[in-house]
């Protein structure tokens, strides 16, 4: 058979081995490093600010767009000032982009929200998280502070790099004709998405969107269809209920979790983690995306349950893209609160060319990237990132 580095390759690989001499007075690309953040958050907006800049922006000067729900106060814009190489803008977020729409009973999905915060459910009893997250869903790609960029790179409070990027990602990701660029992808927790799959497949089916090869990364396990199978057959799927495919905005009315109705598919809740992300732009803005956006909006899942903006992010991809849009930074060490990728650290003969989950593994593999949670290594790194070697 064809080695795992071969039948990845076909579909991905670094954009760069090396260090290269960053080409500080190089073309850039139409891109902006987008930030959405509070007032309470500033130190943990300077250390990322900090690290993207020490390894990254000083030679390369872009942009920063900062968003946010309310303003900006002085202190943090000076203090982001203080830090930044690239020109920096500050954009309010309305509330058409934020907060409950009018089609959406606020009685009703507050009552969602709390229901959540009673069940433990990480973050579901926050209001303002659900708003978060909906806005990173379907809207910052339509504020009016990014409509001049075509690329961004997401930037999160309390993020570190560990290595130096010493090429422009976006020059490659253009010329390569990238859509989607990752460094982490981790397993959702499954009660904050339990119906997210149901939707995401509906919209799949009901725009007859057959898979470009993205799709099966999300899906647990292959089965038979169910229309190769009699009704009476105890594997047989039921189709979709009809309250999921003519759900009216507003009912918030999400059906009990019934993995019986997924057409034999299920989630097997790997995303790609969003908090860093390198994307165009256009893609978010267009027809489809926003379709899928909308369908899953309509359902109420983004108050009902907690569905995050990275499983919609990546089923969307799934839906959409094909496995060569998609490009994996590998050689970007990067960490987010408490889950890291370390370049370095990466086991043996998963530094190059892979993308798990596009191959066809065997089941030794399967495993240890179950156990791996696909690259993003839980241990902290030593202080300052020293034991992650770039
Ligand atoms: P986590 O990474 O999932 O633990 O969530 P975070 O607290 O880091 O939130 C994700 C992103 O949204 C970060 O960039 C936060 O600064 C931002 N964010 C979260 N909630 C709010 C909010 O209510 N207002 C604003 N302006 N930003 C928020
Ligand atoms: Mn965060």
């Amino acid at each position: 058979p064809p080695s795992i580095r071969k039948i990845s390759e076909k579909y991905d690989k670094p954009f760069v081995t090396g260090c290269l001499e960053p080409q500080v007075n190089g073309p850039r690309a139409n891109a902006t490093i987008v930030v959405l953040a509070r007032n309470k958050e500033l130190d943990g907006v300077i250390q990322s600010i900090k690290s993207m800049e020490r390894h990254f922006n000083r030679w390369f000067n872009y942009p920063y767009v900062f968003l946010n729900d309310g303003d900006f106060n002085s202190t943090f814009k000076e203090t982001v000032l203080n830090h930044t190489s690239g020109t920096v803008e500050w954009g309010k977020i309305s509330p058409e982009m934020w907060g409950f729409p009018d089609w959406v009973d606020p009685a009703v999905a507050k009552e969602g929200i709390q229901k959540q915060g009673d069940a433990a459910i990480m973050y579901g009893g926050m209001e303002s998280y659900h708003h978060m997250c909906r806005f990173y869903s379907g809207f910052f790609y339509k504020h009016e502070l990014l409509q001049k960029y075509e690329w961004y790179w997401r930037l999160e409070p309390e993020i570190k790099y560990f290595c130096d990027i010493t090429y422009d990602p976006f020059q490659h990701m253009i010329r390569n004709k990238k859509t989607y660029g990752f460094t982490i992808a981790v397993k959702e927790l499954r009660e904050t998405v339990p119906n997210i799959f149901r939707y995401a497949s509906a919209y799949k089916r009901m725009n007859n969107l057959t898979s470009k090869g993205l799709w099966e990364m999300f899906v647990e396990k292959p089965e038979e269809k169910p229309k190769d199978l009699p009704k009476s057959d105890p594997k047989y799927k039921k189709p979709l209920p009809e309250e999921i495919l003519n759900s009216e905005p507003g009912t918030g009315a999400l059906p009990e979790i019934d993995p019986e109705a997924m057409e034999g598919e299920s989630y097997n809740m790997c995303h790609f983690w969003s908090n860093f992300e390198i994307a165009r732009l256009d893609w978010f803005r267009s027809k489809e995306y926003n379709d899928f956006f909308e369908m899953m909006d309509r359902s109420g899942g983004f108050w009902m349950e907690r569905w995050g903006d990275a499983p919609i992010h990546s089923l969307a991809a799934g839906a959409l893209l094909s496995p060569s849009d998609i490009h994996y930074f590998r050689d970007f060490g990067y960490r987010h609160t408490t889950i890291q990728h370390c370049p370095a650290n990466a086991p043996a003969g998963r530094q190059l060319a892979r993308i798990p989950f596009l191959e066809k593994t065997t089941e030794d593999e399967k495993k240890r990237i179950e156990e791996d949670e696909y690259w993003a290594t839980p241990d902290p790194p030593k202080e300052n990132g020293v034991g992650c070697r770039c």
